[in-house]
C-alpha cells in the first residue's frame, strides 16, 4: 500500500532528522551516517527508533 502522497515530505528520521524514502514497505533514513529503515504497518509508518532496523 503506497503512502499518501506528500506524507512523506513531511516526515524525518526521529533519530537523525533527514528526510525518509519508501523502499520495499519500508521508510529508509537518508542519512549518511543513520540509515534507519523504519517498518511501514497497515500504511502507517512506525518511526520509532527501538522499531527500526538497523543497517547491515
Ligand atoms: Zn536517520
Amino acid at each position: 500500500m503506497p503512502l499518501e502522497a506528500g506524507l512523506l515530505e513531511i516526515l524525518a528520521c526521529p533519530a537523525c532528522h533527514a528526510p525518509l524514502k519508501e523502499a520495499d514497505a519500508e521508510l529508509h533514513c537518508t542519512g549518511t551516517d543513520c540509515g534507519l529503515a523504519y517498518p511501514v504497518r497497515d500504511g502507517i509508518p512506525v518511526l520509532l527508533v527501538d522499531e527500526a532496523r538497523r543497517p547491515a
